[in-house]
């Protein structure tokens, strides 16, 4: 734990504050007085998804948006994967190994569109294993894979699943993380193996998420067969898929109004900045600015203090609906603010 902790400094490397274990897991504490307004940390995800209806609208590399216009530049001759300009386009392109990334993501475009209306049609049969512990579920899961190596790649095409929007954003996430594992060599993807993990508890919650994460599974499994093969298991994809689960963030419309209304476009992981644990009434607040997520202390932070951050896009909403919503992260929320409205 320990050298887990240390090994995590090092890599952060921040003269503002250090990770420490606290009694939520990890927490972050101030080195030094910060006084507010100082930005303390700023990153950049390892992976992010745009979720389906907005992936036209929202630049695939800086996240930009032209209030509801359709992107202009795009990678893909009938699916097209989007941006905002030529530089964001650029950019992408240049990087190591994206030829198959983008290959990838044409091909889950062109899959989604084709498997959506069947997917939305299909009898849904959720409850028929709804007892079946996730445990067996994926057990049945190795069984089949051990046939996909002897399959012909017609048959794997035929074999992918139907996938509906969840199934896509989710996809399009674990494909960014497994572009990064096997290209990147970012501060971000060696931060990625300390953080917390857990499907189970939100798949207790919703049983039917055991399904979309099977075809999740399925389709990745099919999709890079021979092309990334020693990462894709089910372990690891679990992981994955289980970390998004606890440690990522809304990417928001950009506004300065605090709208509790405004536009949710996808999520990100950002493993450095997921160490800041939750108040509701932070002393550090996120901004995004295009793809990088800033973070200012709002007060004057003594040393050895605690920072927090705030999970949720939060407004004025009461005890009980800020709870629900932090449960959501399953977590239940035991700050200063938390606390005293539970008291009166
Ligand atoms: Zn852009
Ligand atoms: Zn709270």
């Amino acid at each position: 734990m320990n050298e887990d902790i240390d090994a995590i400094n090092q890599e952060i490397g921040s003269v503002w504050f250090r990770v420490y274990p606290s009694q939520y897991g990890k927490g972050c504490s101030a080195k030094t007085r910060i006084p507010c307004g100082q930005i303390v940390h700023s990153c950049r995800p390892l992976s992010s998804t745009i979720y389906a209806p907005y992936r036209k609208e929202v630049c695939f590399a800086c996240f930009n948006y032209e209030g509801g216009k359709s992107l202009k530049h795009r990678l893909g001759k009938k699916q097209f994967v989007y941006f905002c300009s030529e530089s964001c386009l650029n950019s992408f392109q240049s990087q190591q190994g994206q030829e198959q990334y983008v290959q990838f993501l044409l091909d889950l475009e062109a899959h989604y569109v084709k498997s959506l209306k069947k997917y939305q049609e299909r009898e849904f049969s959720a409850d028929k294993n709804a007892s079946d512990e996730s445990r067996v579920e994926w057990e049945r899961i190795e069984q089949w894979e051990k046939k996909v190596d002897q399959m012909k790649p017609s048959e794997r095409l035929r074999s992918l699943p139907d996938i509906g929007e969840t199934e896509y954003n989710e996809i399009k996430y674990v494909y960014g993380v497994l572009h990064q594992l096997a290209y990147g060599n970012s501060k971000e993807m060696h931060l990625l193996k300390y953080l917390q993990s857990n499907d189970d508890d939100k798949i207790s919650k919703y049983p039917e998420l055991l399904y979309v994460y099977n075809s999740i599974y399925k389709y990745i499994k099919l999709s890079t067969h021979g092309k990334l093969p020693s990462i894709v298991t089910t372990d690891y994809i679990r992981f994955i898929i289980g970390v998004s689960l606890c440690n990522s963030f809304g990417i928001w419309l950009e506004s300065d109004v605090n709208d509790v209304d405004k536009e949710l476009f996808g999520f990100s992981l950002c493993p450095s900045a997921s160490f800041f644990n939750h108040s509701c009434s932070p002393n550090v607040k996120k901004k995004r600015i295009g793809s990088e997520f800033v973070y200012t202390a709002v007060e004057d932070i003594e040393p050895d203090s605690d920072l927090y951050i705030s999970y949720g896009n939060f407004g004025d909403e009461d005890l009980k609906t800020r709870q629900s919503i932090l449960s959501e992260w399953f977590f239940h929320c035991g700050c200063t603010k938390c606390a005293k409205e539970t008291q009166s």
